[in-house]
């Protein structure tokens, strides 16, 4: 039997980062949401005790290193499955892109698995799995929009903004996400990004959800790759009515109401990045 399920990247329209805890992580607060850009994990099962991964892209790994074998792994050990599958994961998301492609494969395999070994597991309990693979892991079972807590696992699920277009755009660089938060220098007293956004997604404005988007690590990247702030203000030149670096970065994105607009940013951008893409928000979860 074979399954495909759909893995969509995402982005986070506000990052709060509240403090370094003692386990070793940040504390945050943030709001995410999935756009139409997705890897496809394809899981066929097989009979013999064994988990095997195919990736499109020969540099991501094949291997227990995966997110998605890491997440078939930790099913079979936690309920004891003794059939295999084999993992076909054809991506389409840039890599260490700040877009969370590897959670998202983690969380697609969950959901895929759940459905292949008849484990019946809610979402909810899909997330607690996941969160042991990564901290976006949990977001991604869901989809759609939430606000995440803790180290990004926490998941409340919100309506999500109005539709809109979404450009992105990945400079050809590398983000550590360990630097990034090892450079960064928390202020208590910063006011809240993540409250003004729930306000304004509450309201469904767009307008005030373009300019209250916000993310703590911004700077921090800015600062190590300056080229990233470079695309940032191509893209606010080139008509995008709201701009952000997604993650820990680098990929930056562009809210764009109409799609007449979404052209003049897109053919923009393709100047300056060969790694753009012009999508839509997803605004429902995706039971797969
Ligand atoms: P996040 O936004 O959650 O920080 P990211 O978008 O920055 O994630 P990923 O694309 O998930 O980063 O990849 C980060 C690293 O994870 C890669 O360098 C890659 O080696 C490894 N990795 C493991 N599994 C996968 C996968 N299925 N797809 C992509 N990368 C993977």
């Amino acid at each position: 039997m074979k399954i495909s399920v759909k893995a969509p990247a995402k982005i986070n329209l506000a990052l709060d980062v509240l403090h370094k805890r003692d386990d070793g992580f940040h504390e945050v607060e943030m709001i995410m949401t999935t756009v139409d850009l997705a890897d496809r994990v394809d899981l066929i099962e097989l009979n013999e005790d064994s988990i095997a991964v195919e990736v499109s892209e020969g540099f991501v790994p094949n291997d227990e290193r995966n997110l998605a074998y890491q997440a078939a792994d930790v099913l079979k050990k936690r309920f004891q499955i003794k059939k295999g599958v084999s993992i076909y994961i054809s991506k389409k998301i840039p890599v260490a892109a700040g877009l969370a492609g590897g959670s998202s494969d983690a969380a697609a395999t969950l959901r895929g698995l759940n459905l292949l070994w008849n484990l019946e597991l809610s979402d909810h309990e899909l997330a607690e799995i996941g969160a042991e693979i990564g901290s976006d892991v949990s977001f991604c079972v869901y989809g759609g929009t939430a606000l995440a807590t803790g180290r990004g696992e926490i998941i409340k699920q919100i309506e999500s903004p109005p539709p809109c277009w979404v450009v992105l755009a990945k400079p050809p660089i590398g983000v550590s996400t360990a630097e990034v938060y090892r450079k960064l220098n928390i202020d208590k007293a910063k006011e809240s990004g993540v409250q003004p956004m729930l306000q304004a997604i509450n309201e469904q404005n767009f307008d005030d959800i373009c300019e209250h988007l916000s993310n703590d690590l911004e700077s921090v990247t800015f600062k190590l790759h300056p080229e990233v702030k470079r695309i940032k203000e191509q893209m606010k030149r080139f008509g995008a009515e709201g701009v952000l670096m997604s993650g820990s970065g680098p990929t930056v994105f562009g809210l764009v109401k109409k799609e007449s607009r979404v052209h003049r940013v897109y053919n923009g951008l393709r100047g300056f990045c060969g790694d753009v893409y012009a999508v839509r928000l997803i605004s429902q979860g995706h039971p797969c």
